[in-house]
């Protein structure tokens, strides 16, 4: 296998990780099935960067998104109302066409005894969104992290997403946007915390 030195010349950037002769292959194939010829000069490099970036697309599987909610702050002044944070961009890929899954979304949680800097909650967004997924299991998994790890009273996850298998293929409705909710807890049991919860979200 080679080992491909970054293009920048930049002699303290990381190494371009070495991607196996049977993956180029597989991508060299999937080439020629879609009619095109893997030979032809710009495409000879392809196999290499597609694998590449589906390594970094599929990052997730190499990280339990758990660990970004194992630092907690216990000294939250007496605050029991909702933490929210919305319009958080992601990116994930539907695990059934391996295309884009496109949207972003809006986590709220009512903290107990503790709280996460707030930027965890999009770490831990991002460390499901990059795996294949399909938009109720990651909306699930995102939802169920947070009510396991802090323990909060309640627990709202609302994801808005376009799909590209349904936007460029298959029935082609550019514009469409999937929307997905779970909530947990006081969200689901109790209605003025869940109409409250989605008043914030802008629901
Ligand atoms: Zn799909």
């Amino acid at each position: 296998m080679d080992i491909d030195l970054p293009a920048n010349g930049n002699p303290y950037a990381a190494p371009k990780p070495p991607v196996p002769e049977d993956v180029q292959e597989a991508i060299r194939t999937l080439l020629r099935w879609a009619g095109d010829d893997p030979e032809r000069e710009g495409l000879v490099d392809t196999p290499k960067r597609v694998a590449r970036a589906w390594r970094e697309y599929c990052q997730g599987y190499a990280e339990d998104p758990s660990v970004h909610l194992s630092r907690t702050f216990e000294e939250v002044g007496g605050y029991d109302e909702v933490v929210l944070l919305k319009d958080i961009p992601f990116q994930s890929h539907c695990e059934h066409h391996m295309a884009p899954i496109i949207g972003k979304a809006a986590i709220a949680y009512m903290p107990r005894d503790r709280v996460v800097g707030i930027s965890k909650l999009a770490r831990v967004l991002h460390g499901y969104a990059r795996r294949l997924q399909v938009q109720e299991r990651l909306t699930a998994e995102v939802a169920q992290c947070i009510w396991d790890h802090l323990n909060p009273h309640g627990v709202a996850v609302v994801i808005e997403a376009s799909h590209s298998c349904m936007t460029a293929r298959g029935v082609r409705t550019p514009g469409v946007t999937m929307s997905t909710s779970r909530l947990l807890g006081c969200f689901l049991d109790d209605h003025r915390s869940r109409d409250e919860v989605m008043k914030l979200m802008g629901y």
